[in-house]
């Protein structure tokens, strides 16, 4: 069993490679953003509060997302291990973080911070929109460069909380600007398990 933290900027591949880790090793992927579109695409209580933030790239309040992912960690079976994915996000987030997991006995063995320049993630954006178009889906509301650059001035403040784990050592960095099997390789490597020859 392994928890870990992804941290990097939006369109850095982190949803990819939790996805190929949630296939090999059953761990639970708890990403925030995912959880939010859900509950705006339901039109729930928890997405009528979330929706204006998400769809402006701006943050949903702590209280919100929070309580989401308490939710989550508490109902799931965790016994493979969870990966949060765009969590914490603010001091407050990583406070509660901090108690839940304590609460839980189910401590954070590495937090795996994905690099990639702000450019290669522009163009990834506009693949990404591209593609989803031409598949006859609409774009995802935030998938568009004006509110690209907003999450991205956003993410300077996620950044700010990983000298806090890089003190308990559990940071590791990962060239993310590369193909995504060797992404993979690297992110098994840090977890000591190999990945799925399938992919
Ligand atoms: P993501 O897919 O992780 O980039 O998240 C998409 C959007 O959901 C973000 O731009 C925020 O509006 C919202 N969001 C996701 N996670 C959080 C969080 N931990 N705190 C506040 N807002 C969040």
């Amino acid at each position: 069993m392994v928890n870990l933290m992804l941290i990097g900027p939006p369109g850095a591949g982190k949803g990819t490679q939790a996805e190929r880790l949630v296939r090999d090793l059953g761990v639970l992927h708890l990403s925030t953003g995912d959880l939010l579109r859900n509950a705006i695409q339901n039109d729930t209580t928890l997405g009528r509060k979330a929706k204006q933030a998400v769809e402006a790239g701006e943050l949903v309040p702590d209280d919100v997302v929070i309580g989401l992912v308490e939710t989550r960690l508490e109902q799931k079976h965790v016994d493979q291990g969870f990966i949060l994915d765009g969590f914490p996000r603010t001091q407050e987030q990583a406070a509660a973080l901090e108690v839940l997991l304590e609460r839980l006995g189910q401590p954070l063995d590495h937090v795996i911070i994905f690099e990639i320049p702000a450019d290669v993630l522009l163009s990834r954006v506009e693949h990404r929109a591209m593609q989803s178009k031409s598949a006859g889906h609409g774009a995802r509301a935030d998938d568009n460069a004006d509110v690209l650059r907003k999450r991205l001035h956003e993410y300077g403040a996620t950044t700010r909380m990983i000298p806090f784990y890089e003190k308990r050592g559990l940071v590791t960095r990962v060239d993310a600007n590369t193909a995504v099997d060797e992404v993979s390789t690297r992110i098994r490597a840090i977890i000591g398990t190999s990945p799925s020859p399938i992919s």
